[in-house]
């Protein structure tokens, strides 16, 4: 263990400006399409929900875009965050493979998600808005922007799907600390949670349906923007600080990269510590494999259709061609509660389409196995999503073992799991179980897809 072990960036080093992978793509991903006429839709028709600054980020294809300087001077609270060589893990294993994991959880929410929110409350901010609405599963995104909220003055509603609302209180606390208010979705509040309730009174709730509420307020109140924690250009784009800066510390390092893995929900992200690397494969430089982890009981990419779809259940939203399991699929209710989407980013969609990036994907109780594997040799506890992107990494180590080959594998560690105990808990006791997808359910979400001219 004579080899360093941290890489610590100067704050003088921090990334000046996002990394725009749609400068780079070779074919440009499908437009994104009104649902009402089925055309694609322009920058007014996304004005109610997002100031003019992010649509123009979402469709925008300059390589560099500018971190506002006020942004950045927020992100030095934790970044540039730490990229630490797993030096215990690899002798675990008995691999020859370089393992190197990117630390998002140094964060005050403990995730990547401030990474974004801080910029996005910041636009909002400029923009004279005052209120901001959305939704959160687990709460990393709710507790994320709420952070960002206070910071700049603006009043944060989080509609927080009711199975973890109910089970996860410490996090909505977390938001209430940050001054936001939390409401369970659905709820009645809105005609989405209405309707939804009224079917079914105990509804548990799930992302799409939060998403529906959150919008919903946006467009009928002209003082509330919404906002996205995943999924969107823009915010993929407020990513890809965590690949560049562990570029440079690669650079520290000595070492680049053969393989690059991260878990994927929405695919924010995923796309963060793999977009700038892609971008310079795309620019003529080194081929890398990249690694997309996801669920076995959500897995979009290795078992959705790549199709239009809508990004939530009531249809408020535009439709975007993704890989998607279904706007209505409810998946079963696993641990990893920011990976429980039906779809997938456009633009990570794309690149799988393009074969630009491999997807895999893992039972609960395997990717535990590796977490709880991963933080008794290097510390950190990760948070249930991260633990896939552990489990990935562990098998890509394995794997050079097997092949007797030291290839270096970078991962991106993308929160804590210190608000996810319950988890870790029942995973002890034996009470995690390998649920599997309803594939009726499955096939059924699938046949509501909407037709598309073509
Ligand atoms: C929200 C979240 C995810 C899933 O979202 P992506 O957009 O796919 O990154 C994964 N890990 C953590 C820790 C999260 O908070």
């Amino acid at each position: 263990m004579s080899s360093p072990t941290k890489f610590v960036l100067d704050e003088s080093k921090m990334p000046k400006h996002w990394y725009n992978i749609a400068a780079d793509l070779p074919v440009p991903p499908a437009p994104v399409l009104h649902p009402g006429t089925m055309q694609p839709v322009g920058p007014d028709d996304l004005a109610p929900l997002f100031p003019m600054e992010l649509i123009l980020q979402e469709v925008s294809t300059e390589r560099e875009i500018p971190i506002p300087e006020p942004v950045r001077e927020v992100f030095k609270l934790w970044r540039p965050s730490p990229l630490v060589r797993a030096h215990r893990l690899e002798k675990i294993l008995g691999t020859p493979a370089k393992i190197y994991y990117k630390y998002e959880g140094v964060s005050p929410a403990g995730s990547h998600k401030p990474n974004t929110a801080v910029p996005q409350a910041w636009y909002n901010a400029q923009a004279g808005i005052k209120k901001l609405s959305t939704e959160t599963g687990a709460g990393q995104w709710g507790s994320s922007l709420a952070f960002a909220g206070s910071l700049f003055g603006l009043q944060v509603r989080v509609f927080q799907v009711r199975v973890s609302y109910d089970q996860k209180p410490y996090r909505r606390a977390l938001m209430e600390t940050y001054g936001a208010t939390c409401v369970a979705s659905p709820s009645n509040e809105t005609n989405s949670g209405r309707a939804i309730l009224a079917q079914r009174p105990d509804h548990p709730g799930s992302l799409g349906i939060a998403i529906s509420e959150a919008v919903e307020i946006a467009a009928t109140n002209d003082d509330t923007k919404y906002a996205l924690g995943s999924v969107l250009n823009h915010v993929l784009l407020h990513q890809t600080i965590v690949g560049q800066e562990a570029m440079l510390q690669l650079e520290m390092a000595g070492d680049d990269p053969d393989v690059i893995v991260g878990c994927t929900g929405g695919g924010s992200n995923f796309a963060g510590i793999s977009f700038p690397f892609i971008g310079q494969q795309l620019r003529g430089g080194k081929k890398r494999r990249i690694v997309a982890v996801e669920p076995a009981a959500c897995p979009s990419l290795t078992r959705g259709k790549f199709a239009y779809d809508f990004g939530d259940t009531a249809h408020l939203t535009p439709l975007t061609k993704m890989h998607t399991l279904g706007s209505t699929f409810t998946p079963p209710g696993f641990h990893a509660g920011g990976l429980r989407y039906h779809g997938m980013a456009p633009l990570v969609s794309h690149l799988k389409e393009l074969n630009l990036i491999e997807a895999t994907a893992y039972h609960q109780t395997a990717c535990f196995e590796a977490g709880v594997m991963f933080a008794r040799a290097e510390g950190i506890v990760p948070a249930p999503e991260a633990n896939h992107a552990v489990k990935g990494a562990i098998v890509e180590a394995l794997r050079c073992k097997a092949e007797g080959r030291s290839e270096v594998i970078l991962f991106n560690l993308c929160g804590h799991g210190h608000f996810d105990m319950t988890a870790y808990q029942n995973y002890f006791a034996g009470k995690l179980s390998d649920q599997s997808y309803d594939e009726a359910e499955l096939a059924m979400a699938l046949s509501g897809l909407p037709s598309v001219p073509a």
